[in-house]
């Protein structure tokens, strides 16, 4: 590991900081956190510090309501954004039973039993997001709007823009805590950035993400703007995703890069896309958790709405980037910047191993845009979509097994009831929509 409890203890020390942070992710990939004072530290370290779970959306009955927050020591680290003074650190959590066992209802134990799947077999599961979202003003109360006064679009440079400032103190804070940041750019709507960092190996990756959406936060807000990850909160103008770019590796080496493929693309490669493939609709409601995401997932947009893969254009769901050798990857480009990376992460390692098991073949690739087809002629080639709203998705996810099984009974079932309760709290709404749409001429 990176650091010892020593270590972590002399750096409290050193650094004169205050606060530290625990976190671990809910069910629904909200961060939690109890902060402890450096008091507290060998305790904590030592796997002492109890909590009551039972607060926690998803996470535990009354009657298993102590848990306690064993510390990932390698991910200790120094907010950079805190004062110098009384300074605030964090470590990242799993979550486990009064008995020692690691608890049912921690993602990140979801993520790590995957992944313990995939090294059992020799791999190696790396990911690299790239997480769209939209900065916006606040209003006098500091609270959060659509407004933007914003006119840049895609890979533009807007110097006079207010979201171009933050975008650049969001990187450097990244960089402060030790991101690799490959690439950041406007994005195509008003007030969309992206922030590209570099792939890591899954459970890096999904601890990334969460500290990822806390920095862009936190810095964004010190601009007066507020730094939304919402799928799509505005209708007519693209949505946020967060394409996830995947690939596995053997004794440090690429199993996806094969030269000898037309493609480039070893079997590995082809299997983990088929598993992809074959669970996709199961897993949706996970890579996509919001009635918001179904409004993303609509053509138009560049978002995927057909299940299909390509090697030549974007409108899949799934692409090949251009990069071969140790740079092969699959581009799943459905995920939202509202899943829990944990979750996401385990089901799509969980149903790319599916695949190379079973040696699942994707069917051939479309290379053509499946917006301009026909429903026909998607028939013809025996392309199917997406579901269309949440509600659809927790029906695929209930039918296909595999996924509760790889995200277990106890969120299975917690996700499954919450979010039906979602979704029957939006059924019940009478929008804007319908109001412009038939109040008058009905
Ligand atoms: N914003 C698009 C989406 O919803 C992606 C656009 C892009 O990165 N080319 O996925
Ligand atoms: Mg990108
Ligand atoms: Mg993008
Ligand atoms: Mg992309």
């Amino acid at each position: 590991g990176k650091y010892t409890k020593s270590d972590i203890i002399r750096i409290v020390e050193e650094e004169d900081i205050e606060f530290v942070r625990l976190q671990f992710t809910d069910i629904f990939g909200m961060l939690k956190n109890v902060a402890i004072t450096a008091s507290q530290l060998e305790k904590v370290l030592d796997n002492k510090c109890m909590f009551d779970g039972s607060s926690i959306e998803g996470f535990a009955r009354i009657e298993e309501s102590d848990m306690y927050l064993y510390p990932d020591k390698d991910t200790f680290e120094i907010f950079p954004w805190r004062p110098q003074q009384g300074k605030v650190a964090r470590l990242i959590c799993d979550v486990y039973t009064p008995d020692g066992k690691p608890f049912e209802g921690d993602p990140r134990y979801v993520l790590k039993r995957a992944i313990k799947e995939a090294s059992d077999m020799g791999y190696t599961f790396n990911v690299g997001p790239e997480c769209e979202f939209f900065l916006y003003h606040t209003d006098d109360n500091g609270l959060p709007t659509t407004i933007s006064h914003e006119k840049a679009g895609y890979f533009d440079l807007g110097p006079v823009d207010l979201g171009e400032n933050a975008r650049r103190d969001i990187v450097m804070t990244l960089e402060e805590i030790g991101f690799e940041i490959e690439a950041s750019h406007h994005e195509v709507a008003p007030a969309q950035h992206e922030i590209d960092f570099k792939y890591d190996e899954a459970l890096s990756t999904a601890d990334n993400i969460m500290t990822f959406k806390l920095a862009v936060k936190t810095i964004a807000k010190r601009h007066g703007l507020h730094a939304t990850f919402m799928p799509k909160p505005k209708y007519g103008i693209s949505g946020s995703g967060m394409h996830t770019n995947m690939s596995l590796s053997k004794d440090g080496r690429n199993v996806f890069d094969d030269p000898t493929d037309q493609l480039g693309l070893s079997k590995e490669a082809y299997y983990f896309m088929g598993g992809l493939m074959k669970h996709i609709k199961g897993m949706t409601a996970i890579t996509n958790p919001l009635v918001n995401s179904y409004k993303r997932l609509v053509p138009g947009f560049e978002a995927p709405v057909y299940i299909a893969w390509s090697a030549k254009n974007r409108s899949p769901l799934i692409r090949i980037p251009a990069s071969r050798g140790e740079g092969t990857r699959i581009e799943l480009r459905c995920p939202d910047p509202s899943t829990n990376p944990y979750l996401t992460l385990a089901v799509c390692l969980a149903a790319g191993l599916d695949g190379i098991k079973n040696q699942i073949m994707p069917p051939a690739s479309v290379d053509k845009n499946i917006f301009a087809m026909t429903k026909e002629e998607r028939i013809a080639e025996q392309i199917d979509s997406l579901p269309s709203t949440l509600m659809e998705a927790i029906e695929e996810m209930e039918a296909d097994s595999f996924i509760s099984q790889v995200i277990g009974e106890h969120i299975s079932e917690c996700y499954i009831s919450a979010k039906k309760l979602e979704w029957e709290a939006y059924r019940a709404q009478v929008t804007e929509w319908e109001i412009e749409e038939y109040l008058y001429k009905i």
